[in-house]
């Protein structure tokens, strides 16, 4: 039988909650052996695949990144928000309370850099800021909400067995790590 297939996407966030995965260690072997890895946040795949497991960490801040999540939402089964950026906006929502263009003017023109002291444009290539940064579950349906900054690895793996024993995981607050 195939095994089910998961995709992970990285969108704003830091890189705690990937790192919190791989600290799962060897039971990264075990999970691997149990499911295929389509995506991850280090392979450049454009595509998402249908997958069964969609797993996004961070939250949303600009038009590229609410693309992918609604692109992964239509391909997944079931949707992982992971991570407090994921399930409640987390440390991306410390911009709220500044105006888009101000943040921008502020970190790409007006702050003196060592690379460039007038300070530097931002490329017109980078995605329009959304006005706030928002979770995931503002933008699509999320199934499995995993709080912690970041998550541990033991929560993680727990979550990830009692999906594919065919359950729909509800973290208990014990489960939940802040460091
Ligand atoms: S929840 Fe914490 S560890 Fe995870 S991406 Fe956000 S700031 Fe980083």
């Amino acid at each position: 039988m195939a095994k089910p297939k998961v995709a992970s996407v990285w969108l704003e966030a830091c890189a705690g909650c990937h790192m919190s995965f791989l600290d799962m260690d060897e039971r990264l072997l075990d999970l691997f052996s149990r499911v295929e890895i389509t995506s991850t946040p280090i392979s450049d795949i454009k595509e998402i695949p249908e997958v069964t497991v969609g797993v996004i960490e961070g939250g949303l801040g600009n038009e590229e990144e609410l693309h992918v999540a609604r692109d992964l939402r239509e391909k997944c089964k079931i949707l992982v928000a992971w991570g407090d950026c994921a399930v409640f906006g987390g440390i991306n929502c410390m911009r709220n309370f500044i105006k888009p263009e101000d943040m921008l003017r502020e970190a790409y023109t007006d702050t003196v850099s060592t690379v460039n002291p007038s300070g530097v444009i931002p490329h017109v290539d980078l995605p329009p800021l959304l006005p706030q940064a928002i979770p995931v579950d503002r933008a699509v349906k999320v199934d499995v909400y995993v709080p912690g900054c970041p998550p541990d690895a033991d929560t993680i793996a727990w979550v990830f067995n009692e999906i594919l024993e065919g359950r729909i995981p509800k973290v208990p607050s014990q489960m939940m790590r802040y460091d």
